[in-house]
């Protein structure tokens, strides 16, 4: 504990989180829901960082711009000063309980609609809540985006024949579309995205299949089979959304720059299949290039903005120097912790808020284009009412 703990103060006084112009419903195209039960200190820091390593000795997670973020904005939501010790943060949050911290972080946020990634489901080794439990907590409707590699996973276990691997995959993914706005794939993590855009063959995708199956099953990184599933879903028409840029230590970065994936995006032109570039950085503005110059390219900047701390206005503005108003998706990429919610908002919108105000000095042409980019688009795109 520090020897001077700032104050509790009322909850009322909020931290007073940015606002767009015109205060558009949010549409978070691209998230993961949050831990439902408390978190020890460790594991709490540990899902500020996008490592999965423990941090460096005398070293904390906290210490970075991610954990500025939430001791400025999350701070006062649970009725703390700005700034607030991260021992008297922690030590509030579990006063008030995880239910009614969750419940305030989320309801901060001010998110009309999430589209919830239900590929991942514990955090810090902690189970996710369901997104209708989130939904509920945040007052939000929830959609689901569905990963394509893990419905491949769990649709052909080892005994699966390598002959029929692909009628079983391809008769999940249909049925997981059925449910969802959007499939998402992490093709950057399991091969790069430097792959052979071409679509494979069907012999090639079973003798691929055979070896996958031969060594076990499971994780899927055989290339031929997650080329298989990209063409699989893009024949499904809904969005589908591509991890590009940073994320945890099982990515090469280098080879999550979309650029990488220009080849597949031609290839997959004809489709009109929307893909959505997400995160991006640092390669946002290969991402923006791409939705400037494909009409089926969209791109987000996910959570770029939460980690990055002041620069997000730059960043932002970056990616605005080519993605039209039209192809920018806000998403939070929140994972675990409702703070990362409210901070991916926070940052988003004192980042519009800055770009709009040197832009557009127009008020209704801010407010215009800050509900395009606010969720204007992402309903378009994934047909939401
Ligand atoms: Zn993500």
């Amino acid at each position: 504990m520090c020897p001077a703990e700032p104050p509790v103060v009322a909850h009322q006084a909020r931290s007073g989180v940015p606002r767009l112009p015109g205060r558009p419903v949010l549409v978070d195209q691209h998230c993961h829901s949050v831990v439902g039960a408390e978190l020890g200190a460790g594991a709490f820091a540990s899902l500020l960082s996008e490592s999965d390593r423990p941090p460096a000795v005398g070293a904390t997670p906290w210490d970075s711009a991610v954990g500025l973020a939430v001791r400025r904005w999350c701070a006062p939501e649970l009725g703390l000063e700005p700034f607030a010790s991260v021992e008297a943060y922690l030590e509030r949050r579990r006063e008030l309980g995880v239910a009614e911290a969750t419940r305030r972080l989320l309801r901060a946020a001010g998110l009309g609609v999430c589209l919830v990634d239900t590929g991942l489901t514990e955090a810090a080794g902690v189970p996710l809540l369901s997104p209708e439990e989130l939904g509920g907590l945040a007052h939000a409707d929830v959609r689901e985006i569905v990963r394509i590699e893990r419905v491949a996973e769990q649709a052909a276990p080892p005994g699966t024949g390598a002959h029929a691997w692909a009628a079983t995959v391809g008769a999940a993914l249909r049925r997981a579309a059925g449910r969802a706005v959007g499939l998402k794939s992490v093709v950057a993590y399991r091969c790069g995205l430097d792959f052979e855009p071409r679509r494979p063959a069907p012999a090639e995708v079973a003798n691929a299949a055979a070896l996958h199956l031969a060594s076990g099953g499971g994780r899927l990184t055989h290339p031929v089979l997650l080329r298989h599933l990209l063409w699989e879903a893009l024949e499904l028409g809904l969005p589908l959304q591509l991890h590009t840029g940073f994320g945890d230590p099982d990515l090469v970065l280098h080879r999550s720059d979309p650029s990488l994936l220009t080849g597949f995006i031609r290839a997959a032109e004809p489709f009109g299949t929307p893909l959505v570039l997400l995160h991006g950085w640092p390669y946002h503005r290969q991402a923006a290039w791409l939705a400037q110059a494909f009409p089926h390219v969209y791109c987000d900047l996910g959570l770029t903005l939460t980690y990055v701390g002041t620069a997000a206005r730059r960043v932002l503005a970056e990616t605005l120097e080519l993605a039209p108003f039209h192809k920018l998706l806000f998403s939070t990429d929140a994972y675990g912790l409702p703070e990362l919610y409210l901070v991916g908002v926070a940052a988003f919108a004192d980042a519009l808020d800055a770009w709009l105000a040197e832009a557009v000095p127009v008020p209704a042409e801010a407010a215009r284009i800050a509900a395009l980019v606010g969720g204007g688009n992402a309903r378009r795109l994934y047909g939401l009412s």
